[in-house]
């Protein structure tokens, strides 16, 4: 009997068991079913790696508290030599976003961050100007799309539109929230733009022509209305031809220019031959002071962000031709 009871009871707790396995199992699969039926929600980036300051400065200001924003290159690198360090592939790598302009500035990454693109499975990587419309877009000679976009304040409101899609779609960021910080960027850059403008209206259009070390300047001199010219060509790397350095003497010395400008990121031995050729002509020409083109420069240049740069600039390009 005692036996026969124990049987009984263990057979009953045996059964609950199995009851209890097979509800734990329905409400598992239930669970599974429920959450496949709905979008499932994408985690929010916590790090976002931007390749240059010029991208991290907005993503910086459209990213919520709390994101953690960091970038490779910092004040007078130049992007288009720049090799990452064992250091930046470490960042890359834990990063839950990488943010970089593309269009080939960034000439020894391009390839690597291409290949992390978001569109490829398990991706992480966004080229946001290649996100422009290339109409946009600017070319030289040799067909090359020219990167140096953000010397354009308007042109760089479109990019931080892009940011903003991007920062939705693949930070996984609430919409609004990223929202309401791009219509307060976006007022903020067309308040830049116009000082911008302003300052820059104080040169006659006689003036109006910009000598720079290297072609970084097509975009600004289309917006804001300055003939502009490279003594290299778009990217760092290429040496001027003699040719080139002749033609750009006369040009100065015809138009009485009174300045060209260095470059922080340009040696500055290109410039010097430029001041010489102009002096055998009999033209006085002047070192009109340094331009932050492809990086901002350290706190105390008065440069020290993208904004800043953007706006020194302006001061430094009215001071020398005016
Ligand atoms: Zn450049």
């Amino acid at each position: 009997m005692t036996y026969f009871k124990t049987f009984a009871y263990s057979k009953r707790q045996n059964i609950y068991s199995v009851v209890l396995f097979i509800g734990a199992l329905l409400l598992i699969s239930c669970l599974g079913g429920c959450t496949r039926d709905t979008a499932p929600q994408k985690k929010a980036a916590i790090t976002i790696l931007c390749t240059t300051q010029m991208i991290a400065e907005p993503v910086r200001l459209l990213a919520p508290p709390g994101v953690e924003v960091d970038h490779l290159m910092g004040s007078g690198v130049d992007p288009h030599l720049y090799k990452p360090t064992p250091e930046d592939l470490r960042k890359i790598l834990r990063a839950d976003l990488v943010l970089y302009h593309g269009l080939h500035l960034e000439g020894r990454m391009a390839e690597m961050l291409s290949q992390m693109s978001v569109d490829e499975p398990g991706g992480k990587a966004v080229a946001i100007c290649s996100k422009i419309p290339q109409e946009s877009l600017l070319v030289d000679e040799s067909g090359a799309t020219d990167p140096h976009l953000w010397l354009d304040v308007q042109l760089w409101k479109q990019v931080c539109d892009q940011l903003k899609l991007t920062l939705i779609t693949h930070g996984g960021f609430n919409t609004e929230d990223i929202s309401a910080r791009h219509q307060s960027l976006s007022q903020s850059l067309d308040s830049l733009d116009n000082d911008v403008s302003q300052l820059l209206n104080q040169i006659s259009k006689d003036r109006r022509i910009l000598v720079t070390a290297h072609d970084a300047f097509a975009y600004f001199g289309q917006r804001y209305g300055f003939e502009v010219h490279g003594i290299q060509g778009i990217s760092t790397e290429s040496e001027p031809s003699l040719l080139r350095v002749n033609q750009l003497v006369k040009l100065l010395s015809d138009h009485k220019i009174p300045a060209i400008f260095v470059e922080s990121t340009v040696p500055e031995r290109n410039v010097r031959a430029l001041i010489e050729g102009c002096k055998r002509l009999g033209h006085e020409l002047k070192v009109g002071g340094k331009l932050y083109s492809d990086a901002p420069g350290p706190e105390e240049s008065g440069a020290g962000s993208w904004s800043k740069m953007v706006l020194h600039n302006a001061k430094t390009i009215v001071e020398g031709l005016r």
